[in-house]
């Protein structure tokens, strides 16, 4: 089990120009804006969990890390916080 990250479209104001989630994540085509929604989504099977998008978001704390089945790739958005892979905690300080 590990974590991915999962916007939630009422917090995030990407639509106001805001794109730190995208600028800071390391792994590359990873979080996008959806042209649709305006939103930033995240691809979660390139996501690796390192927290440093949902520390970027604290002040609209639109990003939230939830575990994903290995198996079937969905994340469970109603489940516990899998163990973090912790980049973004040492971000934070
Ligand atoms: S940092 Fe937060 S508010 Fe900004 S685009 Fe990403 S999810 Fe949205
Ligand atoms: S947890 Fe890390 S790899 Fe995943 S979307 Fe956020 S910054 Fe990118």
């Amino acid at each position: 089990m590990y974590n991915v990250a999962f916007v939630d479209d009422s917090k995030c104001i990407a639509e106001k120009g805001c794109r730190l989630c995208i600028m800071y994540c390391p792994e590359a085509d990873c979080i996008l804006l959806n042209p649709e929604s305006k939103k930033a989504v995240v691809i979660t099977s390139r996501c690796k969990g390192c927290d440093l998008c949902k520390v970027v978001c604290s002040t609209h704390n639109a990003i939230s890390m939830h575990p994903v089945d290995a198996t079937t790739g969905k994340v469970q958005l109603g489940a516990d916080q899998a163990e973090s892979a912790g980049l973004g905690q040492a971000y934070a300080g």
